[in-house]
């Protein structure tokens, strides 16, 4: 049955991040944000306090080192409750988190899963990242949620006769691509692009971060990859078929969710303190509208991104008819973008002059709706709606790279 009460379990995880992001995490986050110097936006201490507090392992099974909650709905709270406390430093724990259910759990071979996983548990900086997209290359924007078989990546991998190969290439951007000490690389083969996992402390590896308008904290970096050798038997083998809960899109939105609280929560907290035209502004009528929208939409996009989550982890709810077959995490991903870009732009205006003065956490949150709305991937994921819509497949253009 179609239910998305929480648990007793999920509301203790919601609380225990809300703890930790609201008395820890945010009293440092606009000191992080104006930080110039881009090795000391790495927010160490938290990054560490986090892990030992469990938000990178959560997901696991208890065999695995885990706590067992590896549904996405439990996930979505928990990154909902990190982002409003600083969106860069949420990112680190929540994709790696839900990438060692991935990759870890449910895809690694045996012999990859007894080699990584001492290695994620033992270190509380163990972060992750995947690297697909490249500077140069026709690999943008259609590719973002399957990579064609006619896809050829200009990074290339090269079998060596020990059955080990070698990396050349570049790829750019990657979130959390800066620290991961585990890469993902989707590297061209003579059989395809497949997936490598790359370890962030391979020789020849060279990473740079990039400096971005929006979440500053969380880096987004440039990686080459100057004849990187990985092992043999270290391609990431595909995801189990017919498993409806991998991904990472429902977590994703509800980052973006948590950064629209804040702005959110910030709104109401100035409008009820400033006083102009002879009352606290909440009380002109337009303002008051103005927060009930911002509030409306926010409350839309969390019931969205709930959707989303209990259907991946119930595909038996979509084949009994209990909910009907809608692509939710394309729509969570591509309302939440939107509606939160449009929410932090209302709340600078609700703050008059003082929205646009360096230090208000109001004008942080506009930067950093901008790198969500581009993360929310406006044209692919509405592409996919139109398409489940119209009952159609778009056909993906062939690739045009350069090879
Ligand atoms: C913050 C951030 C985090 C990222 N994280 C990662 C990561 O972890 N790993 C990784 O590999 N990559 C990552 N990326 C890269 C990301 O996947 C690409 O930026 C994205 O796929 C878009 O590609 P592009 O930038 O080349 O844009 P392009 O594809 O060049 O698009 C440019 C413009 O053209 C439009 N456009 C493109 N194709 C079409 C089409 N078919 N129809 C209509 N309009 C179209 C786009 O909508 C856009 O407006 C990240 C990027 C950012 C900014």
């Amino acid at each position: 049955m179609f239910d998305i009460r929480l648990s007793e379990e999920q509301r203790e995880f919601r609380d225990l991040a809300r703890k930790f992001a609201q008395e820890e995490i945010k009293p440092k986050a606009m000191a992080l944000d104006r930080e110039p110097d881009w090795e000391k936006r790495i927010p160490w201490d938290l990054l560490k306090r986090g892990s030992q507090l469990g938000f990178r392992t959560f997901v696991l099974q208890e065999e695995n080192g885990g706590s067992g909650m590896s549904d996405h709905l439990t996930s979505c709270l928990v990154a909902e409750e990190l982002a409003a406390g600083e969106l860069g430093t949420a990112y680190y724990f929540m994709l790696t988190a839900r990438r060692a259910r991935d990759w870890i759990e449910l895809r690694m071979t045996p012999e990859q899963k007894a080699y990584f996983l001492p290695k994620f548990l033992d270190d509380d900086l163990y972060f992750t990242t995947v690297a697909i997209h490249e500077p140069d290359t026709d690999v943008g924007f259609d590719y973002f949620t399957e990579t064609p078989d006619n896809v050829r990546l200009k990074t290339r991998a090269v079998e060596q006769p020990d059955g080990s190969w070698i990396i050349n290439g570049a790829k750019n951007f990657q979130t959390v691509g800066y620290l991961a000490k585990l890469l993902v690389v989707m590297a061209q083969t003579p059989d395809g692009a497949k997936p490598f996992l790359v370890e962030g402390s391979s020789p020849g590896l060279v990473r740079r971060p990039l400096p971005k308008m929006g979440r500053r904290v969380g880096d987004n970096a440039e990686i080459f990859f100057d004849d990187v050798r990985v092992p043999k038997g270290r391609i990431l083998p595909p995801s189990p078929k017919g498993r409806t809960d991998i991904g990472t899109h429902p977590t994703i939105a509800a980052l973006t969710l948590g950064l629209g609280r804040a702005a959110l929560e910030e709104t109401l907290k100035y409008t009820q303190e400033r006083v102009s035209g002879g009352k606290l502004i909440i009380k002109h009528q337009a303002v008051g509208l103005t927060l009930a929208e911002m509030a409306m939409n926010l409350e839309a996009a969390r019931r969205l991104i709930w959707t989303a989550a209990w259907v991946k982890d119930h595909p038996e709810a979509i084949e009994d008819g209990t909910v009907e077959n809608r692509p939710y995490e394309h729509m969570a991903t591509a309302f939440t973008g939107t509606a939160v870009q449009r929410l932090t732009e209302q709340g600078v205006e609700l703050f008059g002059g003082m929205g646009i003065v360096q230090g208000m956490p109001i004008e942080k949150y506009v930067r950093d709706a901008h790198i969500q709305k581009h993360i929310s991937f406006p044209f692919p994921s509405r592409f996919k709606i139109a398409e489940a819509l119209a009952g159609f497949k778009r056909k993906v253009p062939p690739f045009v790279g350069v090879n």
